[in-house]
């Protein structure tokens, strides 16, 4: 053998090595417990569709997957602690709308949204409610608006940080009835929701994964539901577009995204998992009691959520720019 062959044959065998710990990795995988990144708070709604997720691919995988909850940055610190995450399958992230502001939102983003993850798939969409303290002197959206126009330097308004749907959802509601309102920033929309409990905070834009439960309850006092529709969940709640907030939509949707550099056949594991998971009946059953709806089969591929936040990133980038919103 010649020095040149001699050198294509160790990287042949190089490869072929290689290729055979990736496919019995691949093929044990999981052979340890899955940790499912939150970027909010526990008990809030990314946590609770996170936790019914890790519940049923745990279900599916027999492997445990366990949840979590990274703080902090409108869930931007999640997404960089998973982009940097070693890529084995172990550390995958859930984010929603959060993860196409955050390039809008932050001047100095630590992460690519669209060049650092390996996309898995979507998992359900989520409407979102306006809601306010039980003793809040009004009983629809009108009287609402009128009362916040008459009590702007009173009024506050919560939510999970610059980057949180419920910032976006806020900023779009403060911009439609063209006030501006002092914001509360929590660590997610559960410390967020326990302040307006206690009447320390007046307003928030929730998903109804978390505030369905209190609605239907009236500890809190709803104005209105971001979907064109009213929805099944909540069908005595008007949408804030009835309410005359001509076309207010907000959508959260969610991904499951993992380290740039997953093996392949890992991810197709992964990704079947989230399929099967979505698709199982008592997943479907209590996703739908907190209104939260399923998504199409093709938004559920990895092509179909990097083709998504792709788009939503090119939707909400101009809007948050011309809005002058951004942390430095
Ligand atoms: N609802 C939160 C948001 O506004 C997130 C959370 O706490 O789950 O983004």
């Amino acid at each position: 053998m010649n020095l040149k062959s001699k050198a294509s044959f160790t990287y042949l065998a190089i490869l072929l090595f290689s290729t055979i710990t990736h496919l019995a990795f691949a093929q044990n995988y999981p052979s340890k417990p899955v940790t499912l990144i939150v970027p909010f708070a526990a008990g809030g709604p990314t946590d609770i569709v996170a936790r019914s997720l890790g519940a049923t691919m745990t279900k599916i995988m027999g492997q445990t997957v366990l949840v979590d909850n990274k703080l902090g940055a409108g869930g931007t610190l999640a997404a960089s602690f998973v982009a940097n995450a070693h890529p084995d399958g172990y550390t995958l992230l859930i984010h929603h709308n959060g993860m196409s502001t955050a390039p809008a939102l932050y001047r100095k983003l630590s992460f690519n949204p669209m060049t650092d993850f390996e996309y898995i798939g979507q998992v359900v969409d989520v409407p979102m409610t306006l809601i306010a303290r039980k003793d809040i002197p009004a009983k629809n959206l009108p009287e609402l608006i009128a009362y916040i126009k008459q009590n702007s330097s009173k009024i506050n308004l919560a939510n999970a940080g610059l980057g949180a749907v419920s910032h976006l959802c806020g900023m779009l509601f403060q911009k439609a009835i063209g006030v501006e309102l002092t914001t509360v920033p929590f660590s997610g929309t559960a410390p967020a929701l326990n302040a307006l409990l206690a009447g320390q905070v007046d307003i928030l834009c929730d998903q109804t994964t978390q505030t369905t439960q209190h609605i239907k309850a009236g500890t809190v006092k709803m104005f209105g539901v971001t979907t064109k529709e009213r929805i099944k969940a909540l069908p005595d709640s008007p949408t804030l577009s009835e309410g005359g907030l001509k076309d207010f939509e907000v959508i959260v949707w969610h991904g499951v995204y993992a380290p740039k550099g997953t093996p392949q056949a890992v991810l197709e594991k992964i990704g079947n998992t989230l399929r099967s998971a979505t698709k199982d009946p008592s997943f479907m059953a209590r996703m739908a009691d907190l209104g939260a709806e399923s998504v199409t089969d093709a938004k559920q591929t990895p092509e179909g959520l990097k083709s998504w936040l792709q788009a939503e990133i090119n939707k909400w980038g101009p809007v948050i720019k011309s809005a002058g919103v951004y942390s430095d």
